[in-house]
C-alpha cells in the first residue's frame, strides 16, 4: 500500500519513491509507488499533475485502495524515480477547496444552508446549497469568509473518532471516512472530515469571492474563486474598466450613466435614420413612378439594401396603379420581389419566371405577388431592366 505523504504534509512537492507496479490501459500505464506526493481525485478535488523523473504523470486516481498514478510511458517495477508534483496547480486547487470549506461554513453558520455539492476543475469551482439565497445573503457570507481569512486561523488536519469530536463545532462528518475519519479543523471556524489536500491557514486561501448565482435544485448553485483564481479574475475585470474609462473619459463609477447616454443617442440615432431612409424612399418612388411614362411595369434596383427596406419600395411603388419589380443585393446574393396594384393586369408570377430565367434564380408566387432569389452577377441590373422592358412590350400589346 502507498505511502500517502500529502495526508500528512499538503505542501510536500516532491520525494524519491520507488516503482512498485506498472500495468497498460487505455489512458497510459497505471503505476504505484511505494511512497507519493501526488493527491489521488477525491472529495470534488482532482487528481494531481507532476513527473516520475521525465515520465508525465497526467491523472492520479484511487483504486483498490491504491494511488496510481496515470503515466505517458510504461516505468519498471523496483526502479526509485523522483516523483515531482506540479505543485502550482495542487495549490491552485488547495486554494480553491480550503475556500469552499470556508464558504460552506459561513453559510451554515449564518443562514444553516447546507453544502450538497462540490465541482472543481482548472477553469471552475461551484458550490451547491440546498436552498436558495439571495444577493445580500450572498454578499454576507463572502464577507464572513474573508474576514475568517483576515483573522489567518490555522488549519490542522488530523484523524479522530467521531463521537470524540465537539457536535457544537462539526459541520459534517462523511460516511467514507470510517471509524476515525480524517478532519480538517480550522480554529474558530469549520470543521469537518475531508480527504482532501488544504492551505495551512485560512489566510493563504484569501481572497474569497463569489461570481455567480444560479438556482439549483431546491438550492442554488454558486460559482466562486479563491486565491490566485480570484486575483486574475479582478485584473481582468480592471483591464476591461481601465479601458472602458479611457473609451469613454471618465472614471469606473461614471461608467454606467455613460454608457446609458450613449445607448439613449444610439436610439435616437437609429431613429433619425428611420426617418431619412423612409423619406428618401418616398423620393426614389416618385422619381421612378414620374419617370415611367407610358410604362406600367416599373422597376426599382437597390445595391445594398436589406430586404425589408425592398419590400417598403415595393409597397411605395405600388400605391400608384402599376406593377413594381424590387431588385436588392446584399453582399454577394440578390433577391427580387414583384407586387401588382389591384387595377394592374400583370401577372407577378410570369414576371417571377422570367427574373427567375435570366439571373438563374429561384421563386415563386401569386398573380399579386412573388419573390425569388439568386447569386449577384456583375450585370444584374441590365438583366433585370431587360425582364422589365418585355413585360411592358407585353402590356402594351394587350
Ligand atoms: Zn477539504
Amino acid at each position: 500500500m502507498t505511502e500517502r505523504i500529502f495526508e500528512q504534509d499538503a505542501f510536500a512537492r516532491q520525494t524519491t519513491a520507488t516503482v512498485t507496479g506498472c500495468a497498460a490501459g487505455e489512458n497510459g500505464f497505471a503505476v504505484t509507488l511505494d511512497k507519493t506526493v501526488f493527491f489521488p481525485e477525491g472529495g470534488g478535488q482532482p487528481g494531481d499533475r507532476g513527473r516520475l523523473d521525465d515520465t508525465l504523470v497526467l491523472d492520479t486516481q484511487e483504486q483498490d485502495g491504491d494511488v496510481v498514478h496515470l503515466c505517458d510511458r510504461p516505468l519498471k517495477p523496483g526502479d526509485n524515480v523522483e516523483a515531482v508534483l506540479d505543485f502550482d496547480r495542487r495549490f491552485d486547487m488547495m486554494q480553491q477547496h480550503t475556500g469552499e470549506h470556508m464558504l460552506s461554513y459561513a453559510f451554515w453558520k449564518l443562514f444553516d444552508a447546507v453544502n450538497v455539492g462540490f465541482h472543481l476543475t482548472e477553469e471552475l469551482a461551484t458550490l451547491d446549497l440546498d436552498r436558495p439565497m439571495d444577493p445580500q445573503q450572498i454578499r454576507q457570507a463572502v464577507a464572513f469568509a474573508n474576514r475568517q481569512g483576515f483573522e489567518d486561523h490555522p488549519i490542522r488536519v488530523y484523524t479522530a473518532r467521531a463521537e470524540d469530536l465537539d457536535p457544537a463545532r462539526v459541520r459534517k462528518i462523511s460516511a467514507k471516512g470510517g471509524q476515525t475519519p480524517r478532519v480538517v479543523d480550522m480554529e474558530e471556524g469549520d470543521v469537518c472530515t475531508c480527504c482532501g489536500t488544504h492551505v495551512r491557514s485560512t489566510g493563504q486561501a484569501l481572497p474569497i469571492t463569489v461570481t455567480h448565482a444560479d438556482k439549483h435544485k431546491a438550492g442554488v448553485r454558486l460559482t466562486f474563486l479563491c486565491g490566485g483564481r480570484a486575483l486574475a479574475h479582478w485584473q481582468k475585470l480592471a483591464d476591461v474598466t481601465d479601458a472602458l474609462g479611457r473609451l469613454f473619459s471618465t472614471d469606473a463609477a461614471q461608467l454606467p450613466d455613460r454608457v446609458r447616454e450613449l445607448q439613449q443617442s444610439a436610439a435616437e440615432a437609429r431613429r433619425r435614420l428611420r426617418e431619412i431612409a423612409d423619406a428618401l424612399a418616398e423620393l426614389e418612388a416618385a422619381r421612378i413612378l414620374a419617370g415611367r411614362g407610358d410604362d406600367t411595369v416599373v422597376l426599382a434596383c437597390l445595391e445594398n439594401t436589406p430586404a425589408g427596406e425592398a419590400k417598403t419600395m415595393l409597397n411605395l411603388l405600388i400605391r400608384q396603379p402599376v406593377c413594381a419589380v424590387v431588385v436588392y443585393t446584399q453582399g454577394d446574393t440578390l433577391g427580387f420581389y414583384c407586387g401588382a396594384h389591384p387595377k394592374s393586369k400583370c401577372d407577378c408570377r410570369q414576371a417571377c419566371e422570367l427574373l427567375c430565367g435570366i439571373l438563374n434564380g429561384k421563386g415563386g408566387g401569386k398573380t399579386d405577388f412573388a419573390q425569388g432569389g439568386a447569386k449577384k452577377t456583375d450585370d444584374w441590373q441590365e438583366r433585370a431592366r431587360s425582364v422589365v422592358q418585355v413585360l411592358n412590350r407585353q402590356a402594351s400589346a394587350r
